[in-house]
């Protein structure tokens, strides 16, 4: 980190006499006095606009981003909170808690301009399935951009405490007859907060992989995360799919225990991500990498670990997260997740991470992965197999369209990363799940070919 301020440091900010709104609310969310804001020995923390170039002075000061209270939501909370946004002349940037992923689709159709969002976070494949009408009103295709990841890890399967002791693990062989007998009774009932992708996604892979059939032997629902919790709660839910801080507060309130971490399923696998409606990139291709710029910085930030108690009290924050205490997510942060269940996991490398990981880049979208979301979307039958036929031309050409990995780049060279960070292939390259199975990019179909469970018939 000290590398990157230096860096930035001698790209000669110009610290400007006014406050930018983001110090203001830093200051009201920490409680520092304002003296504190502007000491010359915390540079990381100054809201500073950058001595922003006219070839790079974005075309609006303006945009406005949904985001849903989980961790995924860090990088643009802390572009504003720490002034990242402003840094790079976005000093209007509105941030807008969205109440479910169905408002967040709502108000991305009809823009900021309908009062509505330009762009956010999203799950995935959100974006594709937007720009295709897949779920939009009326099936009105509306061009999105993915512009970044912002996540990787951070994420879990919870499972309700009446299920504890009973082999809900991440290997699920020691579980079958008891998911057996609840389907002649009561199915096995797991929620996700959004259909047909990641926490679906997660949830599906996981049951499939013990060769359990997710559209036969259990049942999956849509449900929004507050009354899931209030199920688990009754009973009436077995497991919830969720990010955190939800899989460690279902532990800490004693409600559930974590069956797997997504970082268990797949280390260092894609999660969420920065998308912006097409429309708003085109006509603002300068805000847009000036946008890039903050939540790259903000990813750094948050990679560093020294940051992290206070991302957590920003976070918790009652216009953003509304935890009574930063406590739940402190220790997931640091990747300490005590699971329920007697198991504990103390492995920084299952943390969350915003900028690098073990693999190399978290916020590089890497287009291969793009290519698997929507290759899980086929699998279990949400779209026609025609997107990977014929070499998946159709999901290529696709992703092509949706996945701006280009406008990346260049947010990333005229930040001055180094190029060792800015990955020179769109994709990642071969996958392994914890099961064993392997992702090629280059051959979707054989990798669909080879899962026994799924709904496709390929
Ligand atoms: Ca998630």
């Amino acid at each position: 980190m000290t590398e990157f301020f230096n860096q930035v440091s001698r790209r000669k900010f110009i610290v400007t006499a006014g406050v930018s709104a983001g110090a203001v609310l830093l200051k009201g969310c920490l409680g520092n006095p304002p003296e504190t804001v502007g000491n010359s020995t915390q540079p990381a923390v100054q809201p500073v606009a950058a001595n922003i170039s006219p070839e790079q002075k974005p075309e609006t000061t303006k945009a406005k981003l949904g985001y849903i209270p989980i961790v995924e939501s860090a990088p643009l909370i802390i572009a504003l909170e720490k002034g990242f946004f402003a840094k790079y002349g976005m000093s209007e940037v509105e941030l807008s808690k969205q109440a479910s992923w169905g408002s967040a689709r709502d108000n991305v159709e009809i823009g900021s301009a309908g009062g509505g969002i330009d762009g956010g976070q999203w799950q995935m494949p959100m974006p594709h399935l937007i720009t295709e009408g897949k779920i939009t009103k009326g099936n009105q295709p509306i061009p999105m951009y993915v512009l970044a990841q912002l996540i990787t890890h951070g994420n879990g399967i919870a499972i309700a405490n009446k299920h504890l002791g009973k082999g809900i693990s991440l290997k699920l062989d020691t579980a079958k007859p008891l998911l057996a007998q609840l389907k002649s009774s009561t199915p096995f009932t797991a929620a996700f907060t959004f259909p047909h992708v990641n926490q679906d996604l997660w949830i599906r892979y996981w049951l499939a992989a013990s060769g359990i059939d997710p559209d036969a032997d259990v049942k999956l629902l849509t449900v929004p995360a507050a009354q899931t919790v209030a199920n688990m709660k009754t009973g009436t839910m077995d497991a919830f799919s969720t990010g955190d801080p939800w899989p460690f507060r279902l532990v800490n309130d004693k409600i559930g225990f974590m069956a797997a971490l997504t970082a268990e399923i797949w280390k260092n696998h894609p999660e969420e991500y920065f998308a912006m409606r097409g429309d708003w990139v085109d006509q603002h291709p300068k805000a847009t990498k000036a946008l890039l710029k903050g939540i790259m910085e903000a990813q750094q930030w948050l990679d560093n670990f020294d940051n992290r108690k206070e991302a957590a009290q920003i976070l918790s924050a009652k216009k953003y997260f509304g935890l009574s205490s930063p406590e739940v997510l402190n220790d997931p942060y640091q990747g300490k997740y005590d699971m329920g269940d007697g198991r504990k996991i103390d492995d920084k490398s299952m943390a969350a991470y915003y900028w690098k990981d073990e693999k190399g880049s978290v916020s590089y979208p890497y287009q291969s992965h793009d290519l698997w979301f929507i290759t899980e979307n086929v699998r279990w039958g949400f779209l026609p197999k025609d997107y990977i036929a014929n070499g998946a031309a159709k999901a290529k050409e696709l992703i092509k369209k949706v996945n701006r990995e280009d406008i990346w780049k260049e947010a990333a060279k005229e930040l001055g990363i180094p190029a060792a960070d800015i990955p020179t292939s769109t994709s990642r390259g071969v996958e392994t799940f914890f099961d064993g199975v392997k992702f090629d990019p280059e051959k979707p179909e054989e990798y669909l070919k080879s899962l026994k469970i799924k709904k496709a018939s390929i």
